[in-house]
Order: structure tokens, then C-alpha cells, then sequence
């Protein structure tokens, strides 16, 4: 360990001595920084590597969150979009107009209406689902925000 101020090697651990007041101050806590003294001009050196630590834990948790709201967000485009939603609607249509023909089995009859069923079931949970998910992908978005905000605002 050198010191940045005059290059001595020689340092020690060592404490800042703060009057702990009416104003919130005290000691800085030797749980979190270590505090060096350069024995040749007296200047201090800290060290945290508790908060290095903390720090990468962060960036750590800001990554999976990116990842998980690329993944939801994949997500609502491939089961809520708009396309998802007007092609439901489309084929509801076509259903119903293949139903009016007469030539029609009873099985193939029943299939689609098998299908029109489940299809109508689809469109009517769908703005459910997509709010959802939209109120999800929004949640996470505000965590990562209030992480970073705390790492820019060295809040850690
Ligand atoms: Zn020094």
C-alpha cells in the first residue's frame, strides 16, 4: 500500500477521530471503511472493499433485472400485441363464417366450435393478460431505476 499523497509505503491502520454532535455526525464506522495514516505526511487513506462489494451486488441485480424485462417484454409481443390480438379476431371471423356452411360434418362442425370457444376465451382474457404483464414489466423497471439511482447517487 502506497500513499497517493507522497508515495511512503509505510501506512497504518487507523481512525478518524469526528465529534459525534447534535448534528448526526460520528465516528465513521469501521465496519464499513478502513482507514489508513501515512506515517511520513500524516495524509489518510480509505479503503472499502465492503462497499466495492455491495457495489458489484447492485450492477449484479441490475443485470437480472434488464434480463427479465427483455424476457416480458419478448413475452408481450409474442402472446399481446396487436397483431396477436386482431388474428384472434380474424380467425373468430373466418369460424363463424365457415359454421353458416351447410356441407359442413357434424365432427368438423364441432371442432370448430371447439375452437371458437376457446378462441373467444383467449380474446376475453387478453386485456387482463396484457395489463399484467404490462404493470409487471413497469414494477421492475421502477426497482431498476431506484437501484441506479442509488448507485449514481453513491447511496450504497
Ligand atoms: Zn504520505
Amino acid at each position: 500500500m502506497k500513499c497517493s499523497q507522497c508515495g511512503n509505503e509505510k501506512l497504518v491502520k487507523s481512525s478518524i477521530p469526528m465529534e459525534s454532535g447534535g448534528d448526526g455526525w460520528s465516528e465513521i464506522s469501521k465496519k464499513e471503511v478502513d482507514i489508513y495514516l501515512c506515517t511520513s505526511c500524516g495524509h489518510y487513506e480509505f479503503f472499502s472493499m465492503k462497499k466495492v462489494h455491495k457495489y458489484e451486488e447492485m450492477t449484479l441485480i441490475i443485470k437480472g433485472k434488464r434480463d427479465e424485462i427483455a424476457k416480458l417484454e419478448t413475452k408481450m409481443k409474442d402472446y399481446y400485441s396487436e397483431e396477436k390480438e386482431k388474428s384472434i379476431i380474424k380467425r373468430i371471423a373466418d369460424i363463424e363464417e365457415e359454421l353458416k356452411n351447410i356441407d359442413i360434418t357434424i365432427r368438423q362442425q364441432q371442432e370448430l366450435k371447439d375452437e371458437l370457444k376457446n378462441l373467444n376465451q383467449r380474446l376475453k382474457v387478453f386485456p387482463i393478460g396484457r395489463d399484467s404483464l404490462r404493470q409487471e414489466i413497469s414494477q421492475k423497471w421502477s426497482k431498476l431505476e431506484k437501484i441506479e439511482k442509488q448507485i449514481e447517487n453513491g447511496d450504497f
